[in-house]
């Protein structure tokens, strides 16, 4: 869809090196959109992955590590991409604990990587787009940032207020042609998704495939997964003169998830 109508822009998606960000990174491309990949490890792999998005859709692709962890590397990262009409905000982590045994440490690399993060970069970026005249800001959210799970309680802080962080963006560039908006993903089979498996398996005693259809999938009425080729699409949708009255939303892409 959309054959190459993002020619001449440039598009930073955070936590591109794998999953949703990746397949975000695909779709824009597709879409003409020159791309900044990113993540916090700086591996060969990571530079040949841009190298192959780049020949496959014969835009410029590079990859710029940054831990977006850390604040001052979230906003070197739009810094050094030096242009930035379109900001996905992907970057996540997970842990599963209930609450009075959750590590300090990982609520805090939650909230910083899903949450944080998105502050820094939209900060760095939006003087950018304002400069260039138009933007597109997408935040990555989850049907956790609509509804709650247990044991999710730092993810699903962060995305909450990272639903709520989109809202005060748009409200922020109301007057200007810029729009931020949140994608809410029901559950995507990525890395982040098949590493939850294995500890559910044996928390519940079930097969793989038990806990793919009545753990992750009972909530999703759909009874499929989300794909990442579908938030891709989803967010080259945001991108379009069709959404551009689009802001301060939130699309959920999750099966049914939040109707129930
Ligand atoms: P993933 O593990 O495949 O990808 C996460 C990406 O973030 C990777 O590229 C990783 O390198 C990067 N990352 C992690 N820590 C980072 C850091 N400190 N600095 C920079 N990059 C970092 O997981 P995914 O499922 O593709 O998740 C992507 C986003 O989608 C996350 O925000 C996640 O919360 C959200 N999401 C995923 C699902 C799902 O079912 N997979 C559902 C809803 C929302």
């Amino acid at each position: 869809m959309f054959e190459r109508f993002l020619a001449g822009k440039t598009a930073i998606v955070t936590g591109s090196n794998s999953g949703i960000g990746l397949g975000v990174a695909h779709r824009l491309a597709k879409a003409g959109a020159d791309i900044v990949l990113n993540s916090f490890t700086d591996r060969d792999e990571d530079h040949a992955l841009a190298q192959k998005l780049a020949e496959e859709h014969g835009v410029n692709v590079r990859y710029i590590m940054a831990d977006m962890s850390k604040g001052d590397d979230c906003r070197a990262l739009i810094d050094k991409a030096g242009r930035c009409d379109i900001l996905v905000n992907n970057a996540g982590i997970q842990h599963v604990a209930p609450i009075p045994d959750f590590p300090v440490a990982k609520w805090d690399a939650i909230i910083a990587i899903n949450l944080t993060s998105a502050f820094h970069t939209t900060a760095a970026a939006l003087p950018v787009m304002r400069e260039a005249g138009w933007g597109r800001i997408v935040n990555i959210a989850s049907a956790h940032g609509l509804t709650a799970s247990t044991y999710k309680s730092a993810y699903v802080a962060a995305k909450h207020g990272l639903v709520g962080f989109t809202k005060v963006t748009a409200l922020e560039t109301a007057r200007e042609p810029i729009t931020c908006n949140a994608i809410c993903p029901g559950y995507v089979l990525t890395p982040l998704v098949e590493a939850q498996i294995p500890d559910t398996m044996k928390e519940y005693d079930m097969t793989r495939e038990q806990v793919i259809q009545n753990v992750m999938l009972e909530r999703q009425p759909s009874k499929e997964f989300a794909t990442v080729e579908q938030m891709g699409d989803t967010a080259v949708f945001l991108c379009s003169d069709a959404a551009a009255q689009i802001t301060g939303t939130t699309i959920s892409v999750d099966g049914g998830w939040t109707a129930l």
